[in-house]
């Protein structure tokens, strides 16, 4: 039964001013996360050629970069590392005290105490295998000595000052172990983000060039992630990853990728009562570049309406290329 013409729907969307008393908002600055890349040495502020607008910077060069986007209120970064030493079976360069992760936390809690730092806390880009797990003799993933090697990493981090850290290997019971040497060490405060559901996907290309952190390929050897990271055809089980970092001791949840999987981020969020981050990772980001750059569709446009998908599925956190330009695509027009 129609209730035309007594209802009509597009009363409520007349005009702009009635439009924005109802439509949810861009959240503030304060609720993204700049996503960055940290490389070892000095002057060094490379372009990443798959994702324009993002570089790899060395500790001092990434200064610059960090206050652009205080400037805009963006309330943290997540930072992530490379080394220059020679990478190893157990990536033991990932807890470096001098590693240019560790100098970068201490010089941006130095320069801007107010901006919440986030570490990423892996192994892929210092093994020299490639994987987020050393690896045994016959090519298998040690999953429990990753967890003593993640643990040691995310402990130096918090030693150099970070607020948050967050570990991304999806090992099992990483979290349970990072949870229990921060306890042990007494860095009560730092808070642990778990890249709880993280899924196997083919989103993260662009990030791969701007770490170098793809799995090399040896006979033997797994040739790809999807032996630890969740399952995108598998939703209880990447469900069941989010439930179990809670029970391990994590303070903030996450999905990664965002927008291939708001249905997850939705779950995850009637799931839990903790905090849920969203990750809208390399590919997301590029994609939609590589599409206005080829005339088929307005970047501004596209950003607002697939931030705003993430926004609606619930998510508390946004972690984003995009912070680093959120006056130009969120700020007051
Ligand atoms: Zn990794």
């Amino acid at each position: 039964m129609s209730t035309f013409p007594n209802l009509r729907l597009n009363r409520l969307r007349r005009t702009a001013g009635i439009r924005a008393m109802f439509d949810l908002e861009i959240p503030s600055p304060a609720k993204w996360c700049w996503p960055t890349f940290v490389v070892p040495g000095q002057q060094i502020k490379e372009e990443i050629a798959s994702m324009p607008g993002q570089f790899r910077y060395s500790p001092d060069q990434l200064l610059p970069a960090v206050e652009a986007v205080v400037k805009q209120g963006i309330g943290s970064i997540l930072l992530f590392g490379q080394t220059d030493q020679p990478k190893d079976n157990g990536g033991s360069q990932a807890w470096c005290d001098h590693g240019a992760v560790q100098q970068a936390i201490r010089l941006i809690k130095r320069e801007f105490p107010q901006l919440t730092v986030i570490s990423d806390v892996c192994l892929c880009a210092y093994t020299d295998h490639g994987h987020c797990a050393p690896l045994r003799s016959d090519g298998s993933l040690d999953n429990d000595l990753a967890c003593e090697c993640l643990a040691r990493t995310a402990l130096s981090h918090a030693a150099a000052g970070a607020d948050i850290v967050a570990p991304s290997a999806m090992m099992d019971g990483q979290v349970a172990a990072i949870r229990s040497a921060l306890a042990e060490n007494e860095f009560h405060h730092t808070l642990l983000m778990a890249y709880s559901t993280k899924f196997a996907s083919a989103c993260y290309g662009p990030f791969r060039d701007a770490e170098g952190s793809a799995p090399q390929l040896r006979p033997g050897m797994p040739s790809d992630r999807k032996g630890y990271q969740a399952s995108y055809a598998n939703a209880r089980n990447a469900l069941m990853e989010s439930v179990l970092d809670e029970t391990e001791g994590a303070d903030i949840l996450m999905v990664k990728p965002a927008l291939f999987y708001l249905d997850m981020i939705q779950k995850v969020r009637e799931q839990t009562l903790l905090p849920v981050a969203a990750y809208n990772v390399s590919g997301e980001y590029s994609m939609l570049i590589a599409t206005a750059e080829r005339g088929w569709g307005d970047l501004d446009e596209l950003v607002r309406e697939s931030t705003m998908g993430i926004v609606r599925s619930g998510a508390d956190l946004i972690i984003s290329y995009w912070a680093s330009q959120y006056q130009r695509f969120f700020g007051t027009r």
